[in-house]
C-alpha cells in the first residue's frame, strides 16, 4: 500500500469508506479490506458502524497501530463536554485506546444541502477543536482534521487549532473541482481525503474513463481512483462492500496516468455529480 507523508505523519493513500456500510456488511467488508492489506479505514459516528469496524479490526491479524482509523464527531459533539464524552464513546465501539485522525464532520453542524436547524446555535469551531486538542494532549487522538470545510474555514481552523490540522475531508472525483483547495493544501501542507472518489458511482459508465481504462487494461472505477492517488497531497478512501470491488480498488498502484490523461479526466460537472448522486439512491 503507498503513502504520503503530511506534516511528517504517514497516511495510507487509500482507505475503505464505510458510509452506509452497516451489520456483518460492514464487520465483513472491513474484515476484507484488512486481509486484501487496507491499512486506512474511515468511520464515523453518524455511520452507526463503530461498533462493526471495531469487531473487524479485533478479529484481525492485522496489529492495531499498523492501521490509519479516521472517525468524525457528529451534529450533536461540537460543545466542549460533548466531544470528550462521545470521542470516548467512539473509542469504546471501536475497540481502541486511541484514533489516528478526528474529524470535525461539517462546519456548520449538518451535511451539505440539509436546511438549518433555526433553533441550533451556531457550531463555535473555537470550543470544538479545544476539545479536540485536548485529547491529542491526553494521547487518545493522534491528529485533527475537519471536513467540508471550504478554504477559507479550512483556514480559520488552522487558525484556531494548537495541533496541526492534518487533512480536510471532501468530495472530490473527475465530475468536482477541489482545484482551490488542492492548491492551498500543497501550500500549507495538508492533507486533501477524497471522499465520493467514484462520483457516487456516476463515473463507471463514463465514456472518457472507459477509454482511458482500456488503454490501461484497467476499470473506470481503478482509472477514477488512479486519477486521485497519483496527485500531490491527495488520499482518497472509496467505500466498497465486495471482495471483488475491494481488491479491484486496491489495484491501483501498478499503472500511471499520462499528463494529457490527467487533464482530460479532470471535467468538473454539477450536472454529472447530481446524476451519479440520484442514480445511486434510485438503486439503493
Ligand atoms: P464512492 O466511494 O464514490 O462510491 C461507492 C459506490 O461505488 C458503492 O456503490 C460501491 O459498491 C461502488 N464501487 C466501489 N468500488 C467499485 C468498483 N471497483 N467497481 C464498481 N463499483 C464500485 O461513494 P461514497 O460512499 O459516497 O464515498 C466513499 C466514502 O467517503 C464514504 O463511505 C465515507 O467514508 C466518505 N464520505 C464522507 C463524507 C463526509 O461528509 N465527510 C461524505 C460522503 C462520503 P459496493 O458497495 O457494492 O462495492
Amino acid at each position: 500500500m503507498e503513502s504520503l507523508t503530511v506534516q511528517g505523519v504517514e497516511v495510507p493513500r487509500l482507505g475503505l469508506g464505510t458510509w452506509r456500510l452497516t451489520g456483518d456488511d460492514c464487520r465483513e467488508a472491513v474484515e476484507t479490506a484488512l486481509d486484501l492489506g487496507y491499512r486506512h479505514i474511515d468511520t464515523a459516528q453518524v455511520y452507526t458502524n463503530e461498533r462493526q469496524v471495531g469487531d473487524a479490526l479485533a478479529a484481525s491479524d492485522v496489529p492495531r497501530e499498523d492501521v490509519f482509523l479516521a472517525t468524525k464527531l457528529g451534529p450533536e459533539s461540537r460543545a466542549y463536554d460533548d466531544v470528550l464524552r462521545t470521542t470516548e464513546e467512539s473509542l469504546a465501539r471501536l475497540g481502541t485506546d486511541y484514533l489516528d485522525l478526528l474529524l470535525v464532520h461539517w462546519p456548520n453542524g449538518r451535511p451539505p444541502g440539509s436546511p438549518p436547524n433555526p433553533l441550533a446555535a451556531a457550531p463555535d469551531h473555537e470550543e470544538t477543536l479545544r476539545a479536540m486538542n485536548e485529547l491529542v494532549d491526553a494521547g487518545k487522538v493522534r491528529n485533527v482534521g475537519v471536513s467540508n470545510f471550504s478554504v477559507d474555514e479550512l483556514d480559520t481552523a488552522r487558525e484556531l487549532s494548537d495541533a496541526p490540522v492534518l487533512t480536510n475531508q471532501v468530495q472530490y472525483h473527475p465530475f468536482w473541482d477541489q482545484q482551490d483547495l488542492r492548491s492551498y493544501c500543497r501550500v500549507h501542507d495538508v492533507l486533501l481525503t477524497a471522499y465520493s472518489p467514484l462520483g457516487h458511482g456516476g463515473v463507471l459508465d463514463d465514456p472518457v474513463l472507459e477509454r482511458i481504462a482500456r488503454r490501461h487494461a484497467k476499470t473506470p472505477a481503478q482509472v477514477a481512483l488512479r486519477w486521485l492517488v497519483q496527485q500531490e497531497q491527495v488520499a482518497t478512501i472509496p467505500k466498497a462492500t465486495s471482495r471483488e470491488h475491494l481488491a479491484a480498488n486496491m489495484a491501483i498502484f501498478d499503472f500511471e496516468l499520462t499528463e494529457a490523461e490527467m487533464a482530460e479526466i479532470r471535467r468538473p460537472s454539477k450536472y454529472e455529480t447530481l446524476k451519479g448522486f440520484l442514480k445511486a439512491r434510485v438503486s439503493g
